[in-house]
Order: C-alpha cells, then sequence, then structure tokens
C-alpha cells in the first residue's frame, strides 16, 4: 500500500509538472509570434527626484497582451524567453523601442532598461546596445541599464568585463532588487554601478518596524559612500515617501506617483507634471 501510495503521490506530481511544461512550451510557440504580431508592449512607470518632486525619468516594463489568454506576466513570460533564447531578441526589441520613446521625451530624463543575466551569455551584448544607442541616437547618458543581483551569482570575469564594457559606452548601471539576493554586500565590491534599486519588500515594511527602517537607512548610507544614488521601489504610501525623504533616498518609484502606463499616458505624464505645480510634490520644501 505504502509502494502504491508512493507511486501515487508520483504520478500526481509528474501530472502536474509535465501540464506546467506543456502550457509553458504552447506559450513559447505564442511568444515566438508575439513580436511580429505587434502583441509586446512596453509600459513606462516614472522615477521621481525625491529633492525636486520632478520627474527624473521612466523604467520599461514590458506587456504581453496574448489574444487568448490575455495579460501575461512578465514573470512568467519573461522566464520562458530565458529559457528558450527568445530574450536574446525580446531583448533588442524592448531596448530599442524603449530607447525610441526616451528620444523624443523632453529634457534629460533617462530610461531605466531591465536586462535579463541570460542576455549577458548571448552574443555580443556591447555590440547590441552599442547599435541600438546609435539607430536611435539616444544620448547614452540617458539610458540605464537594470540588472538583477541574480546575474552576478556567477559573476565571472566575463560578466564583468561586459559590465565594465556597457560603462564605457557612457550609460549607467543599475542594481536592481538589492537586499534579495544571498550576497547584496558583496557585489558592491565587484562592480562600480551608478545606481542601487532598493527592493520594494523592504519599503513595504517601512514605518511599521524599526529594522526595515534600519535597513533600509543603511543601504542608503552605504550607497551615499560608495557614490551611488538610490532608488526606492514600490512606494504605495505617503508615509513611505515621508520616511525615504527623510532617509535621505534619491528617487523614488511606486503606484503612489503612477502605475507603468503606456507611452502615450507617460507622455501625457511628463506634460501634466511639468505644468503642475511642483511643490506639491515635494516633500523635502
Ligand atoms: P522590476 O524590474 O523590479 O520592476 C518593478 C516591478 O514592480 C514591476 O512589475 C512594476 O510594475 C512593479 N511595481 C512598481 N511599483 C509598484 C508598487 O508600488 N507596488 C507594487 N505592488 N508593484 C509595483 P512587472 O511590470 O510585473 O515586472 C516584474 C519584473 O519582470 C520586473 O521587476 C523585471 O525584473 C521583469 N521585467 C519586466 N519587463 C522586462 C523586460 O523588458 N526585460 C527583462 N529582462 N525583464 C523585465
Ligand atoms: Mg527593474
Ligand atoms: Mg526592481
Ligand atoms: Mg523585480
Amino acid at each position: 500500500a505504502v509502494k502504491a501510495g508512493k507511486r501515487g503521490t508520483f504520478r500526481f506530481y509528474d501530472r502536474q509538472m509535465s501540464e506546467g511544461l506543456a502550457e509553458r512550451r504552447q506559450l513559447e510557440g505564442d511568444l515566438r509570434r508575439a513580436i511580429e504580431r505587434g502583441e509586446l508592449e512596453l509600459h513606462y512607470q516614472p522615477s521621481v527626484d525625491l529633492k525636486t518632486g520632478e520627474i527624473a525619468g521612466f523604467e520599461a516594463l514590458a506587456r504581453w497582451r496574448h489574444p487568448v489568454r490575455g495579460n501575461v506576466p512578465p514573470s512568467l513570460f519573461i522566464s520562458i524567453a530565458e529559457e528558450c533564447g527568445l530574450i536574446h531578441p525580446i531583448g533588442e526589441w524592448s531596448l530599442t523601442e524603449a530607447c525610441r520613446q526616451a528620444a523624443t521625451w523632453p529634457g534629460q530624463l533617462k530610461i531605466a532598461v531591465n536586462l535579463s543575466p541570460v542576455q549577458f551569455s548571448g552574443p555580443d551584448l556591447v555590440g547590441m546596445v552599442r547599435g541600438v544607442l546609435e539607430r536611435t541616437g539616444l544620448p547614452a547618458h540617458r539610458l540605464e541599464l537594470e540588472i538583477t543581483e541574480q546575474m552576478l551569482l556567477d559573476s565571472g570575469e566575463a560578466t564583468l568585463a561586459i559590465l565594465r564594457d556597457l560603462k564605457a559606452l557612457g550609460l549607467q548601471v543599475a542594481m536592481d532588487d538589492f537586499g534579495t539576493g544571498y550576497s547584496s554586500l558583496n557585489y558592491l565590491r565587484s562592480f562600480p554601478f551608478d545606481r542601487i534599486k532598493v527592493d520594494r519588500s523592504f519599503v513595504t515594511g517601512l514605518g511599521s518596524g524599526a529594522q526595515n527602517t534600519a535597513i533600509v537607512r543603511a543601504v542608503i548610507d552605504i550607497a551615499r559612500v560608495l557614490g551611488m544614488r538610490t532608488t526606492a521601489e514600490g512606494i504605495e504610501t505617503a508615509d513611505q515617501h515621508r520616511v525615504l525623504a527623510l532617509l535621505g533616498c534619491d528617487e523614488v518609484q511606486g503606484y503612489l506617483f503612477s502605475r507603468p502606463v503606456p507611452a502615450e499616458e507617460a507622455r501625457a505624464l511628463i506634460g501634466r507634471w511639468c505644468a503642475e505645480d511642483r511643490r506639491a510634490k515635494t516633500l523635502a520644501a
């Protein structure tokens, strides 16, 4: 009976697994056609300068509206794309699209684009980025590439060399989701990041518990000493905003200011924001 039970249990997991795999394989096929069919789109979420209250730039976030399933979350389709290599064409598409948009924005607004660790093992990432900057005409200093700590897990010399070559193009490099990895502090020694993005999980706890505030304060202090700028992710409340201003965080991003929105809305947001009384959004003032 024990044996049968075990086998039954195994079969149960096995079936779930193959259903999951079948679903992923189907999505993979759909994803292959999604770019050509224009189902992929970028949304843009503003990042706000805490001192001036002005929009400092936007982060591009990929969206997939599947014709049958509706919106597929990036956490799912990006991981499928990473598994099957589609992240390379998708990564180039999103970078091109984001830079093309940003090149039409007024002033010095910057654009942040997420890079997948898999893109570092693909063919000529640096050449791809350089080509996109040339084709879109976006000045390199207005582009910021976001990478997660996951990428640095096996940060061999090869990865670090690519990062250095990317920076040599004149763009900025940010460490995304800081604090969620196993060795966050260690990575700060391996590469001169321009920015640290404090993960939303720490921001959520701000104000509720001294530990969270102490951790965020420490991260902001370390960043300052290392000459890196800080962005706090996922600000949803005015309380979190206030605490981050007190702690001296440079930029804030979150639903409190805006959700990620389509390109036209981002453009409208830029216009509206500039027209409004800036002081209303300036806590430091
Ligand atoms: P991320 O780069 O850390 O992006 C921040 C995520 O937090 C986004 O989720 C954003 O919509 C969400 N967010 C922003 N503000 C708030 C808030 O106040 N509250 C809450 N609850 N969430 C907030 P999204 O768009 O679902 O993207 C998830 C992840 O997928 C991104 O995390 C990024 O790692 C990845 N991703 C998205 N687009 C791309 C892409 O074009 N290329 C690559 N390689 N990865 C991407
Ligand atoms: Mg990001
Ligand atoms: Mg993040
Ligand atoms: Mg994230």
